[in-house]
């Protein structure tokens, strides 16, 4: 029953065509950044077992951490910002160790330095919503030479309430104040587009979005 729920839901919410005529109509383009814009050469799976140690250190108490942001929630609901100033601090330099070895994904670095080509007008500002860094982000956009058309930046340190969460699209949507049915977010795992569900905002799974830039270019 649930499973057959969740296929129909995921049916539902990725029915939607993406084609120029469509985009052209958004007033505001929402990216993720990893597996959307780079891949990010981060070990994940070590840097939770050196989250577990730390928090295990500092509350002494033990916690599976089965997603960064999850662990940071935890943190969160102790009321504890010292803490979470020091999480994000030292989760942001364990990413950026590796960063100048990211790998750009071609298609949507080119659509973002070439947006006019596929009719979206210049003035349509883009956006990134990531669970990284902010200089993770700045940093990954440098290097991809994207950095200057990216109009604002939603990272890890921006909000208090993770993907699938919709604070962070809400964020943005507010900082443009554009109606959500002229956004999209394009991201690469279900829980980006789950989190376009919860914030009422069309979202895009990377393969397609890759497709739809392979077609039209
Ligand atoms: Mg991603």
């Amino acid at each position: 029953m649930y499973n057959s729920f969740r296929s129909k839901y995921i049916l539902i919410i990725m029915t939607k065509q993406l084609s120029p005529k469509y985009l052209q109509e958004k007033k505001l383009i929402v990216f993720d950044l990893d597996g959307t814009i780079v891949r990010l050469k981060v070990n994940w799976k070590h840097l939770k077992k050196l989250l577990e140690e730390k928090y295990y250190n500092t509350y002494e108490e033990h916690l599976k951490v089965k997603s960064i942001s999850g662990s940071l929630s935890y943190i969160v609901n102790r009321g504890d910002e010292e803490t979470l100033q020091e999480f994000l601090a030292y989760i942001r330099d364990y990413e950026l160790k590796n960063v100048t070895q990211n790998e750009p994904i071609d298609e949507t670095v080119y659509f973002i330095a070439h947006k006019e080509e596929f009719g979206i007008s210049k003035d349509t500002p883009l956006a990134i919503l990531s669970l990284n860094a902010r200089e993770t982000i700045t940093t990954s956009l440098k290097q991809a030479n994207i950095y200057q058309k990216i109009d604002y930046i939603i990272g890890r340190e921006d909000v208090r309430r993770w993907k699938p969460h919709p604070e962070g699209l809400i964020l943005i949507q507010n900082h443009f104040e554009v109606p959500k049915a002229a956004m999209i977010y394009i991201g690469d795992m279900k829980k980006d587009l789950i989190t376009g569900k919860n914030a009422g905002v069309d979202a895009f799974i990377i393969k397609d979005f890759k497709e739809f830039v392979n077609t039209y270019r």
